[in-house]
């Protein structure tokens, strides 16, 4: 259960006044949410069971255009419905919003009869269900990096995105003095949010201008993920409501260091962390060994669930903190994979692959199918890698680009045997859609290299 409010306790708080409306949200391919606002007296007596949406909720992009090529919908098939079932699991208030609660759904076909299969929620769920049935239960953390902006979004819309002043003015990593001038929107996104039954562990100032961290407690994939998205909701929303923006941008400007999603990964069993052995290398028993060892034989498969957009790919350069190789390593940031915790029970892998721009469904779901796979494969886990990876070879490079992640993950056995053709073919269709819309438009760039100069 990730939410913090029982149906019980919403209807009690309903009765009394204190909640009036209740959010009732999917989580769209884009990791945002998406639904409807209710009454809560109509939630609570009718609308808890199911509500109704537009399948293209789930075949849109980020401005929610309508691209053919989906087999699940399109114009030809009409756009119908999707039946969105409140998990009331998940149910919690909404402390930063004044009587609110929210709710996440399940999506189903319009009869509620199957889970739609490329549901992010779904799709995650699916890969929790095949870990659990091998005796593992994935317990995870994303951590949330983004950048504070001085201005409203509005403002910064119309100045044509041109107006972009980080919140502060030098590089703020650790740095107390810093992040004590952005408590005014940091301390309530906290506090809001552990209110909201988020666990908070803690916010930082990250390596560069106006740059955040924000840290939750490691807990089960799917709460992880619950949490994640509602986190980063509120996030934009808190400093929205303070006059400020917050940019979940991998890369807003190449000269700036990149914000991330790093995804933190152990599995447990009964209680246990299985990824722990007492006197093994590191502390890492043999299912951690094979675990990464899948992840790392599979990063390129993945790469598109990790960094989703054209600009994901502008991340990933050396000398920024962000990885370029997907090789593993001892404590060491300039590589994909890093051990966390050697030699203690928390031992875990960090996968620093993910920008910010993730979905963390998705990417929590492709980094269980790999590192699952690496476990039925009985997988050897490679040396180390040591010292500067950004200078090693270039044999296990990420892929450097949105079209070359799109090919490796249409091509991935592993990913459509784990998935479903069915659910690879709509992601397939989703990168290109980006890279097509990429593709078509001309670039402040060019207009400034070549106006006069071509
Ligand atoms: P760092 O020093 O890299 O910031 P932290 O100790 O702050 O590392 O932990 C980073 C994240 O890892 C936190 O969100 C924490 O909850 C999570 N974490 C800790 N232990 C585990 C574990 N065993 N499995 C998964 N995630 C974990």
């Amino acid at each position: 259960m990730s939410g913090n409010l029982s149906f019980e306790a919403l209807k009690a708080e309903v009765a009394g006044g204190t909640i009036d409306t209740v959010l009732v949200c999917l989580v769209d391919m884009q990791g945002r949410l998406m639904g409807k606002r209710f009454h809560a007296t109509h939630f609570v007596e009718k609308a808890h069971s199911e509500t109704h949406c537009c399948n293209y909720l789930l075949a849109t992009d980020l401005e929610m255009a309508t691209p053919d090529g989906y087999a699940a919908t399109s114009w030809r098939q009409g756009y119908g419905d999707y039946m969105m079932r409140p998990d009331l699991a998940t149910l919690r208030r909404v402390d930063w919003l004044e009587g609110t609660a929210l709710v996440l759904c399940d999506v189903l076909d319009h009869h509620g009869h199957t889970p739609v299969p490329h549901d992010p929620r779904t799709i995650l769920k699916t890969q929790i269900e095949r870990a659990e049935a091998m005796g593992f239960v994935p317990m995870m953390a994303t951590e949330l990096e983004f950048f504070l902006f001085a201005k409203s979004y509005d403002d910064i819309r119309k100045s044509g995105f041109r107006d972009l002043e980080p919140i502060s003015g030098y590089n703020e990593d650790y740095h107390i003095l810093q992040t004590t001038k952005e408590e005014p929107v940091m301390r309530p996104v906290r506090n809001h949010l552990v209110a909201s039954g988020i666990p908070v562990e803690n916010s930082k100032g990250e390596a560069e201008t106006g740059q955040q961290e924000l840290n939750i407690r490691y807990a089960d994939a799917l709460s992880c993920a619950d949490h994640h998205t509602i986190a980063k909701h509120a996030v934009k929303e808190i400093a929205w409501m303070l006059g400020r923006a917050a940019s979940f941008l991998p890369k807003w400007h190449h000269d700036k260091v990149g914000s991330a999603s790093h995804v933190h990964m152990s599995l447990w069993h009964d209680g246990k962390p299985l990824f722990f052995e007492q006197g093994a290398q590191h502390g890492m028993s043999m299912p951690m060994r094979q675990f990464l060892a899948g992840q790392i034989k599979y990063a390129g498969d993945c790469t598109v669930f990790l960094a989703p957009y054209v600009n994901s790919y502008k991340r990933f350069v050396k000398g920024s903190f962000a990885p370029t190789k997907t090789g593993w390593s001892v404590d060491n940031r300039t590589a994909g994979f890093r051990l966390c915790g050697e030699d203690t029970p928390a031992v875990r892998i960090e996968c620093r692959i993910g920008g910010s721009d993730l979905n963390p469904y998705l990417a929590e779901a492709a980094l269980l199918a790999a590192g699952l796979r690496g476990i039925e494969e009985g997988l050897d886990l490679g040396p180390a890698t040591k010292g500067d990876l950004y200078e090693a070879g270039d044999d296990d490079h990420i892929p450097r680009t949105l079209r070359h992640a799109t090919e490796a993950l249409r091509g991935s056995a592993m990913l459509r045997t784990a998935m479903g053709d069915e659910v690879i073919d709509h992601y397939v269709r989703c990168a290109e859609w980006e890279q097509e819309e990429f593709d078509r438009v001309v670039t402040d760039w060019e207009i400034a290299r070549g106006f006069e100069r071509a």
